[in-house]
Protein backbone atom coordinates (compact mmCIF):
# COMPACT_ATOMS: atom_id res chain seq x y z
CA UNK A 1 0.00 0.00 0.00
CA UNK A 2 1.64 3.47 -1.09
CA UNK A 3 -0.40 6.78 0.24
CA UNK A 4 0.41 10.11 0.97
CA UNK A 5 -1.03 12.74 2.78
CA UNK A 6 -0.89 16.06 0.13
CA UNK A 7 0.33 15.69 -3.60
CA UNK A 8 0.72 19.13 -5.18
CA UNK A 9 0.33 19.31 -8.76
CA UNK A 10 1.90 22.76 -10.01
CA UNK A 11 0.11 23.58 -13.60
CA UNK A 12 2.24 26.80 -13.78
CA UNK A 13 5.21 28.49 -12.64
CA UNK A 14 3.88 31.69 -14.16
CA UNK A 15 2.76 34.22 -11.11
CA UNK A 16 0.45 37.68 -11.74
CA UNK A 17 2.84 38.82 -7.88
CA UNK A 18 6.55 39.02 -8.05
CA UNK A 19 7.08 38.40 -4.01
CA UNK A 20 10.30 39.41 -3.02
CA UNK A 21 10.59 36.51 -0.46
CA UNK A 22 8.35 33.66 -2.54
CA UNK A 23 9.12 30.95 -1.34
CA UNK A 24 8.90 29.18 -4.49
CA UNK A 25 10.91 31.40 -5.70
CA UNK A 26 8.84 32.50 -8.97
CA UNK A 27 10.39 36.00 -9.59
CA UNK A 28 13.99 34.11 -10.48
CA UNK A 29 12.69 32.38 -13.37
CA UNK A 30 13.07 34.31 -16.63
CA UNK A 31 10.81 32.52 -18.28
CA UNK A 32 8.18 30.76 -16.09
CA UNK A 33 7.36 27.14 -17.52
CA UNK A 34 3.88 26.07 -17.57
CA UNK A 35 2.52 21.95 -17.97
CA UNK A 36 0.13 21.40 -20.81
CA UNK A 37 -3.16 19.80 -19.70
CA UNK A 38 -1.79 16.91 -21.34
CA UNK A 39 1.27 16.60 -19.95
CA UNK A 40 -0.83 17.17 -16.49
CA UNK A 41 -3.16 14.28 -17.36
CA UNK A 42 -0.29 12.05 -17.71
CA UNK A 43 1.08 12.95 -14.85
CA UNK A 44 -2.52 12.43 -13.13
CA UNK A 45 -2.45 8.52 -14.41
CA UNK A 46 1.09 8.10 -13.68
CA UNK A 47 0.47 9.16 -9.93
CA UNK A 48 -2.28 6.90 -9.80
CA UNK A 49 -0.66 4.07 -11.26
CA UNK A 50 1.35 4.67 -8.37
CA UNK A 51 -0.37 5.79 -5.31
CA UNK A 52 -3.39 3.47 -3.54
CA UNK A 53 -4.70 6.54 -1.91
CA UNK A 54 -3.81 10.15 -1.55
CA UNK A 55 -5.51 12.49 1.34
CA UNK A 56 -5.43 16.00 -0.52
CA UNK A 57 -4.82 15.88 -4.10
CA UNK A 58 -3.58 20.08 -4.51
CA UNK A 59 -3.15 22.55 -7.38
CA UNK A 60 -0.43 24.86 -6.78
CA UNK A 61 1.31 27.66 -8.14
CA UNK A 62 2.75 30.15 -9.44
CA UNK A 63 -0.99 31.58 -9.48
CA UNK A 64 -3.31 28.05 -11.29
CA UNK A 65 -5.69 30.39 -12.07
CA UNK A 66 -3.22 31.73 -15.16
CA UNK A 67 -3.70 28.54 -16.75
CA UNK A 68 -7.12 29.01 -18.24
CA UNK A 69 -7.33 25.39 -18.99
CA UNK A 70 -7.79 23.67 -15.62
CA UNK A 71 -11.12 22.86 -16.05
CA UNK A 72 -10.39 20.01 -17.84
CA UNK A 73 -8.03 18.60 -15.35
CA UNK A 74 -9.92 18.93 -12.94
CA UNK A 75 -12.51 16.75 -14.74
CA UNK A 76 -10.46 14.06 -15.40
CA UNK A 77 -9.43 13.68 -11.53
CA UNK A 78 -12.87 12.89 -11.69
CA UNK A 79 -11.93 9.47 -12.68
CA UNK A 80 -10.14 8.72 -9.62
CA UNK A 81 -12.56 9.57 -7.32
CA UNK A 82 -12.71 7.17 -4.75
CA UNK A 83 -9.15 7.59 -4.87
CA UNK A 84 -8.23 10.84 -3.08
CA UNK A 85 -10.25 12.78 0.22
CA UNK A 86 -10.17 16.31 -1.31
CA UNK A 87 -9.25 18.17 -4.08
CA UNK A 88 -7.53 21.45 -2.61
CA UNK A 89 -6.62 24.74 -5.07
CA UNK A 90 -4.58 27.54 -3.67
CA UNK A 91 -5.10 31.14 -5.17
CA UNK A 92 -3.39 34.72 -4.20
CA UNK A 93 -7.06 35.30 -5.59
CA UNK A 94 -5.51 38.30 -7.89
CA UNK A 95 -7.65 36.53 -10.75
CA UNK A 96 -10.84 34.54 -10.71
CA UNK A 97 -10.85 31.27 -12.17
CA UNK A 98 -12.37 30.92 -15.61
CA UNK A 99 -16.15 30.02 -15.61
CA UNK A 100 -15.56 26.93 -17.08
CA UNK A 101 -12.70 26.20 -14.45
CA UNK A 102 -15.25 27.39 -11.56
CA UNK A 103 -18.25 24.94 -12.80
CA UNK A 104 -15.75 22.28 -12.60
CA UNK A 105 -14.51 23.18 -9.71
CA UNK A 106 -18.20 23.99 -7.53
CA UNK A 107 -18.76 19.85 -9.63
CA UNK A 108 -16.64 18.55 -6.55
CA UNK A 109 -19.23 20.49 -3.71
CA UNK A 110 -17.94 19.06 -0.01
CA UNK A 111 -14.96 17.32 -1.40
CA UNK A 112 -13.50 20.90 -2.56
CA UNK A 113 -11.57 23.39 -0.43
CA UNK A 114 -9.75 26.68 -1.36
CA UNK A 115 -7.13 28.10 0.07
CA UNK A 116 -6.73 32.37 -0.60
CA UNK A 117 -3.47 33.71 0.50
CA UNK A 118 -4.91 36.89 1.29
CA UNK A 119 -2.46 39.82 0.18
CA UNK A 120 -5.06 42.53 1.50
CA UNK A 121 -4.83 45.17 -1.65
CA UNK A 122 -3.36 42.92 -3.69
CA UNK A 123 -5.74 39.94 -3.80
CA UNK A 124 -8.15 41.81 -5.59
CA UNK A 125 -10.66 39.11 -6.73
CA UNK A 126 -11.10 37.95 -3.00
CA UNK A 127 -13.95 38.80 -1.59
CA UNK A 128 -15.68 38.06 -5.35
CA UNK A 129 -14.22 34.84 -4.99
CA UNK A 130 -15.41 34.34 -1.39
CA UNK A 131 -18.88 35.35 -2.13
CA UNK A 132 -19.16 32.28 -4.79
CA UNK A 133 -17.65 30.00 -2.40
CA UNK A 134 -20.24 30.56 -0.17
CA UNK A 135 -23.33 30.81 -1.81
CA UNK A 136 -22.21 27.38 -3.47
CA UNK A 137 -21.54 26.31 0.44
CA UNK A 138 -17.54 25.35 -0.45
CA UNK A 139 -15.30 25.37 2.32
CA UNK A 140 -12.60 27.75 1.94
CA UNK A 141 -9.46 29.24 3.96
CA UNK A 142 -8.03 33.00 4.07
CA UNK A 143 -4.59 33.35 5.16
CA UNK A 144 -3.99 36.42 6.01
CA UNK A 145 -0.60 37.72 5.12
CA UNK A 146 -1.05 41.65 5.06
CA UNK A 147 -1.24 44.17 8.28
CA UNK A 148 0.71 43.65 11.13
CA UNK A 149 3.26 40.85 11.49
CA UNK A 150 1.82 39.65 14.34
CA UNK A 151 -1.83 38.82 12.59
CA UNK A 152 -0.04 37.40 9.20
CA UNK A 153 -0.78 33.55 9.19
CA UNK A 154 2.21 31.51 10.55
CA UNK A 155 3.84 35.22 11.84
CA UNK A 156 4.37 36.08 8.16
CA UNK A 157 7.29 34.21 6.15
CA UNK A 158 10.46 33.25 6.26
CA UNK A 159 13.23 34.31 4.03
CA UNK A 160 14.12 30.91 1.82
CA UNK A 161 15.72 32.52 -0.90
CA UNK A 162 19.48 32.25 -0.60
CA UNK A 163 18.95 29.41 -3.41
CA UNK A 164 22.64 27.83 -2.00
CA UNK A 165 24.13 25.53 0.18
CA UNK A 166 23.99 26.90 3.35
CA UNK A 167 26.82 24.89 4.95
CA UNK A 168 25.33 23.67 7.77
CA UNK A 169 26.24 20.46 9.76
CA UNK A 170 24.81 17.41 8.51
CA UNK A 171 23.41 16.21 12.03
CA UNK A 172 21.42 19.73 12.18
CA UNK A 173 20.24 19.28 8.37
CA UNK A 174 19.29 15.86 9.60
CA UNK A 175 17.71 16.53 13.10
CA UNK A 176 15.78 19.70 11.05
CA UNK A 177 14.30 18.54 8.49
CA UNK A 178 13.06 15.22 9.91
CA UNK A 179 10.93 17.45 11.68
CA UNK A 180 9.82 20.24 8.23
CA UNK A 181 6.49 20.79 8.21
CA UNK A 182 6.55 19.94 4.09
CA UNK A 183 7.73 16.22 5.64
CA UNK A 184 5.51 15.77 8.51
CA UNK A 185 2.62 16.35 5.80
CA UNK A 186 4.29 14.72 3.47
CA UNK A 187 4.10 17.20 0.54
CA UNK A 188 4.97 15.74 -2.63
CA UNK A 189 5.16 18.23 -5.53
CA UNK A 190 4.85 16.71 -9.01
CA UNK A 191 5.89 19.06 -12.45
CA UNK A 192 5.95 17.76 -16.10
CA UNK A 193 6.83 14.08 -14.77
CA UNK A 194 8.91 14.91 -11.88
CA UNK A 195 7.56 13.95 -8.69
CA UNK A 196 9.72 15.65 -5.73
CA UNK A 197 9.37 15.04 -2.29
CA UNK A 198 8.78 18.73 -1.11
CA UNK A 199 8.35 21.98 -3.05
CA UNK A 200 11.35 23.12 -2.60
CA UNK A 201 13.30 20.33 -4.03
CA UNK A 202 10.92 20.84 -7.12
CA UNK A 203 11.46 24.62 -7.87
CA UNK A 204 15.25 24.66 -6.85
CA UNK A 205 16.24 21.93 -9.15
CA UNK A 206 13.86 23.45 -11.97
CA UNK A 207 15.77 27.02 -11.57
CA UNK A 208 18.74 24.50 -11.82
CA UNK A 209 20.44 26.19 -8.79
CA UNK A 210 20.08 22.38 -7.15
CA UNK A 211 20.83 19.63 -9.05
CA UNK A 212 18.84 16.80 -7.03
CA UNK A 213 21.16 13.42 -6.34
CA UNK A 214 20.00 10.27 -7.77
CA UNK A 215 17.14 8.88 -5.44
CA UNK A 216 15.38 12.40 -4.83
CA UNK A 217 12.61 12.56 -6.97
CA UNK A 218 11.15 10.20 -9.45
CA UNK A 219 10.93 10.44 -12.86
CA UNK A 220 7.17 9.30 -13.45
CA UNK A 221 7.42 8.61 -17.09
CA UNK A 222 10.76 6.62 -17.11
CA UNK A 223 11.42 2.76 -18.07
CA UNK A 224 12.21 2.27 -14.09
CA UNK A 225 9.15 -0.47 -13.17
CA UNK A 226 6.19 0.47 -10.94
CA UNK A 227 8.29 -1.34 -8.02
CA UNK A 228 10.89 0.80 -7.81
CA UNK A 229 9.45 4.00 -7.84
CA UNK A 230 7.34 3.00 -5.52
CA UNK A 231 10.76 1.98 -3.39
CA UNK A 232 12.18 5.21 -4.11
CA UNK A 233 8.88 7.32 -3.01
CA UNK A 234 8.67 5.06 0.04
CA UNK A 235 11.81 6.45 1.38
CA UNK A 236 11.33 10.08 0.38
CA UNK A 237 11.59 10.92 4.18
CA UNK A 238 14.07 8.40 5.44
CA UNK A 239 16.89 11.18 5.74
CA UNK A 240 17.48 15.24 4.26
CA UNK A 241 18.40 15.40 0.30
CA UNK A 242 19.90 17.38 -1.25
CA UNK A 243 17.68 20.43 -1.47
CA UNK A 244 17.24 20.61 2.73
CA UNK A 245 21.10 21.99 3.02
CA UNK A 246 19.78 24.77 0.77
CA UNK A 247 16.76 25.51 2.56
CA UNK A 248 15.39 27.39 5.74
CA UNK A 249 12.28 26.06 6.40
CA UNK A 250 13.66 23.31 7.86
CA UNK A 251 14.59 25.98 11.05
CA UNK A 252 10.69 26.95 10.92
CA UNK A 253 9.96 27.55 14.53
CA UNK A 254 13.00 29.57 15.33
CA UNK A 255 13.19 31.24 11.89
CA UNK A 256 13.16 35.02 11.63
CA UNK A 257 9.80 36.18 10.06
CA UNK A 258 8.96 38.56 7.19
CA UNK A 259 6.19 40.60 5.97
CA UNK A 260 4.58 38.54 3.41
CA UNK A 261 4.39 39.49 -0.71
CA UNK A 262 6.68 42.62 -0.31
CA UNK A 263 6.47 43.46 -4.33
CA UNK A 264 9.32 43.49 -6.70
CA UNK A 265 10.02 46.76 -8.58
S1 LIG B 1 14.04 20.98 1.29
FE1 LIG B 1 14.01 19.64 3.10
S2 LIG B 1 13.86 21.03 4.84
FE2 LIG B 1 13.27 22.18 3.00
S3 LIG B 1 11.05 22.02 2.80
FE3 LIG B 1 11.93 20.35 1.62
S4 LIG B 1 12.01 18.60 3.04
FE4 LIG B 1 11.76 20.46 4.27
Amino acid sequence: MLKTKRMSIVPTFVCTLRCRLCSNHMPAFQNPPRASVEEMKADIDALFALFDHIEWLQFVGGEIFTHKHLDEVFDYCKQYDGRFDRLIVETNATVLPTDKELRSLLSYGRKLKVMISDYGDLSKARDRFAAILEENHIEYVLKKYYGDLGDQHFGGWIDNTACRDLLEPDDYVTRQAAQCAQVRLENMHVFCGKLHRCSNSLFLSELGVCVPNRGDYVELHDSTTREEKRETIRRFYDYPRKSCHYCTWKSGDSAARHGAAEQEK
